[in-house]
């Protein structure tokens, strides 16, 4: 495995990078069972890939590929995996990914620099409320990371606002990582409490999960309805466990800087070609300095755009805007395309709307229908204030549906999840 490159202010696609590109790509199609076979199916070609115009020639792999193979993409020689996380698949059951010993530590260093562009200082003290344990691999990331920069962690997890609340009194930490909704429901327990929150050193708030950017980079309605209560820096960032490589906001909050020794992307469009940056292409990976699941020109089903002018953080490194979509999760509404995020982000602009759920499914004509559930205790005009910003925002109506707020609260968090479900995307059951 290469040793990390310097952190540097290097763009994409730089010579330096693509020396690493080749590296993985030429370890992946020579020891990843999966990409072995891959390379005997395309062309047989026995020769090492060495160039750019080689790499854009191999096939892309898809989630549904991982989810068809998963056991192959793991490279057990000389069993070295000291570990296996899971993600959500694309088939609805887990997919599995064994990390080395040196992929632990990619990924405490992915983490240091995500945290240290989010201004993570090692005289903060932060709170992680994502989960540690089942597996996930996000929580332990932010615990390497944060314990790398030399920070001080608190462990919260996953827990009662009552336990959150007392951790963020004694500890008083001034970072937390966690998911924007949870925030929502920690304002709204204050203000029930009678708690000021602004009273508290906490200044920052590095969230996953939930897009906190509209596409033009601008706080969305989520993002908003979070400062309008609380004067707390939110900051985004964008990751999966496929990628094992963030993309974090600094302080200019124009988008998630790209670790450009860790991960060589591409922004694909339907047929394959690359799209210009400001257009949305989705989003294909190379992690660079994997060992344990190495992926090669990996379509994650994202779509995001990529932004190439310098920030004004002074850091010249690509940056990526919000998911504004899942491939997957594209709607056809009456002649109109839209993502349910659009729908969700819509939704967030109205200060009674605290859960709901965006279900996604098959008319008998096989046109998409699109139901929002939400709390039976909304009443008449809340209803159709609700309506009439669907209809502004999307011009089409979706159909809304109230049910009890219980039977609304375990759809959106089944069996106390961690991150709440706003999708439910039915058409391909
Ligand atoms: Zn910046």
């Amino acid at each position: 495995m290469t040793g990390f490159l310097e952190p540097s202010n290097r763009g994409l696609n730089g010579d330096a990078n693509l020396d690493l590109l080749l590296e993985q790509v030429n370890y992946s199609y020579s020891n990843s069972p999966f990409f072995k076979n891959l390379r005997r199916s395309f062309n047989g070609r026995k020769a090492a890939i060495d160039s750019l115009e080689l790499f854009k020639q191999l096939p892309t792999v898809s989630k549904d590929d991982l989810n068809r193979a998963n056991e192959s993409f793991v490279v057990k020689k000389g069993g070295r995996i000291v570990e296996y996380v899971t993600t959500s698949g694309s088939l609805g059951t887990p997919l599995s990914i064994g990390l080395t010993r040196n992929d632990l530590e990619r990924l405490a260093y992915n983490e240091k620099m995500a945290l240290g562009i989010s201004g993570l200082k090692p005289d903060h003290s932060v709170l992680i409320t994502t989960t540690l344990d089942k597996r996930f691999m996000a929580g332990m990331a932010y615990y390497l990371g944060a314990v790398s920069i030399g920070a001080t962690v608190i462990r919260n997890g996953i827990g009662s606002l009552h336990f959150l609340l007392e951790n963020l009194r004694n500890y008083q930490p001034e970072v937390l990582i966690g998911v924007p909704s949870l925030l929502v429901k920690l304002i709204d327990f204050a203000r029930e409490n009678e708690i000021d929150l602004n009273q508290l050193p906490l200044s920052k708030a590095i969230c996953i999960g939930e897009p906190l950017r509209t596409s033009d980079l601008k706080p969305n309605n989520l993002a908003n309805r979070i400062n309008r209560h609380w004067d707390i820096e939110l900051f985004s960032t964008y990751a999966s466990s496929e990628m094992m490589t963030s993309f974090a906001e600094c302080d200019q909050h124009h988008g998630g800087h790209l670790i450009p020794e860790l991960i060589w992307i591409e922004l694909l469009d339907e047929e394959g070609n690359e799209v210009l940056p400001g257009y949305p292409g989705e989003l294909t990976i190379t992690p660079l300095g994997v060992e344990g699941t190495p992926l090669v020109r990996f379509r994650t089903g994202d779509i995001v755009r990529m932004h190439t002018n310098k920030c004004s953080c002074g850091r010249d490194t690509l940056r990526l805007g919000p998911v504004e979509g899942r491939k997957s999760q594209q709607i056809k509404l009456k002649g109109t395309t839209l993502f349910p995020t659009q729908i969700e982000n819509i939704l967030h602009q109205s200060e009674f709307v605290d859960d709901f759920i965006i279900e996604i499914s098959k008319s008998e004509m096989d046109t998409d229908v699109v139901r929002i559930y939400m709390p039976n205790s909304l009443n008449t005009s809340e209803t159709k204030t609700i309506a009439e910003l669907l209809e502004a925002g999307l011009r089409v109506s979706p159909v809304i549906e109230k049910v009890p707020k219980s039977v609304l609260h375990e759809m959106v968090f089944p069996k106390g999840g961690r991150k709440p479900i706003r999708i439910k995307d039915r058409r391909y059951e």
